[in-house]
């Protein structure tokens, strides 16, 4: 049994993932709802405050962000923000005694990731990482057939997450921010899903870099890159990920079968076939059912699926894949 009581979240960072999805996602969550908001901008905080109806004392700036601690309206605290920040604010609200989710990816180095996991069990709050499409119905029909072997055992996985970016400014271009291109961005969600598909850790990655076309632009982070993950068992996944041009498929070949989603990543329109037929599910609101299992998972003292543990586990993968690529050879895991 849960009790009704809503919990509180604010959110840190209000740039566009805030903005598209995760506030209009706390309209429609059932067990949590936004009651404060962090941000550099005092514009962004004036408007976030009219529209979401947030008392003056809940607005904070990043200076002010430790008194949240005396805050009893703020349960969860989200952390919204570029990749390299991500653990300096969750220690932060671990400290202040709140639970974290940290957007993906975790962190940028693995030293940061470990600090935080530590911070949060010191503090005895818990942590999740933003991986929404645990929540999907979609995606929860592929680890069904994969892990379940519904169509047989699955042997090679096949998926591109790829975003066509703009403007070279922006933090994603610069690895003082991001932490890396678009492994860490995107690829991330192909490393995800092959693992939640083979049902498995990877043992072994090999990687390349793709040729920069744009070399100005991603001075600081590769452009693209393509990998291999290897399973114990054989299962292979071949990934690609690149910011040049746009991409966003998954598939999996097993013994007796196939299924594929693309668009396999978005937030929404996610479309599926397998060897037996299309693949019908309705539509969820990801990021409202993920802040909904987490605000379950506090209430129930039990660990999120998508567990800061999962998101670390994850960074030790991105970072083979990256030495690989430098180095030029097969990474061990
Ligand atoms: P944006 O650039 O749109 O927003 C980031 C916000 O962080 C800014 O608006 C700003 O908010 C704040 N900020 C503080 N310091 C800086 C700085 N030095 N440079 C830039 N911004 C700063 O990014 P997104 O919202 O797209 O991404 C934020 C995080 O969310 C990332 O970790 C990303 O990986 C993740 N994300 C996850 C998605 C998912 O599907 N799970 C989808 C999109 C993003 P303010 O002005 O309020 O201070």
């Amino acid at each position: 049994s849960i009790p009704r009581e809503k919990l509180g979240v604010a959110l840190v960072g209000l740039g566009e993932y805030s903005n598209g999805q995760l506030g209009p996602a706390l309209k429609a969550t059932a067990y949590c709802s936004l009651t404060a908001v962090v941000s550099g901008s005092e514009e962004k905080r004036k408007k976030w405050q009219d529209e979401y109806q947030l008392k003056s004392e809940n607005l904070y700036s990043y200076a002010d962000f430790d008194r949240i601690k005396d805050n009893t309206d703020i349960d969860i605290v989200y952390i919204v923000l570029p990749n390299s920040m991500h653990a300096e604010y969750t220690i932060r609200a671990a400290r202040a005694g709140k639970h974290v989710i940290c957007e993906k990816p975790l962190a940028t180095t693995v030293e940061d990731g470990k600090r935080m996991i530590e911070a949060c069990n010191e503090a005895g709050v818990r942590l999740s990482v933003g991986y929404r499409l645990h929540f999907d119905l979609f995606h929860q029909e592929l680890m069904r057939l994969g892990r379940g072997r519904t169509l047989g055992k699955v042997r090679r996985i096949i998926s591109d997450d790829s975003m066509a970016i703009g403007e070279k400014d922006q933090w994603r271009v610069k690895g003082s921010l991001a932490g890396g291109g678009p492994l860490m961005n995107n690829g991330i969600y192909c490393v995800q899903a092959a693992q939640y598909i083979a049902g498995q850790l990877p043992v072994a990655v090999n990687a390349s870099f793709l040729p920069k076309t744009d070399p100005e632009k991603f001075k600081d982070v590769e452009e693209g890159i393509q990998w291999e993950m290897e399973f114990v068992d054989g299962t292979v996944a071949i990934c690609e990920s690149s910011y040049a041009r746009d991409g966003n498929f998954l598939r999996a070949e097993a013994d007796d079968g196939w299924f594929e989603l693309s668009p396999a990543y978005e937030y929404s329109g996610l479309k599926g076939r397998a060897s037996t037929g299309e693949m019908i599910f309705p539509e969820v609101n990801q990021q409202a059912l993920q802040m909904d299992d987490f605000a379950i998972c506090i209430k129930n003292n039990k660990t999120s699926r998508v567990s800061g543990e999962m998101g670390l586990r994850d960074l030790i993968i991105l970072k083979a894949i990256y030495k690989s690529a430098s180095g030029g050879r097969k990474e061990p895991l």
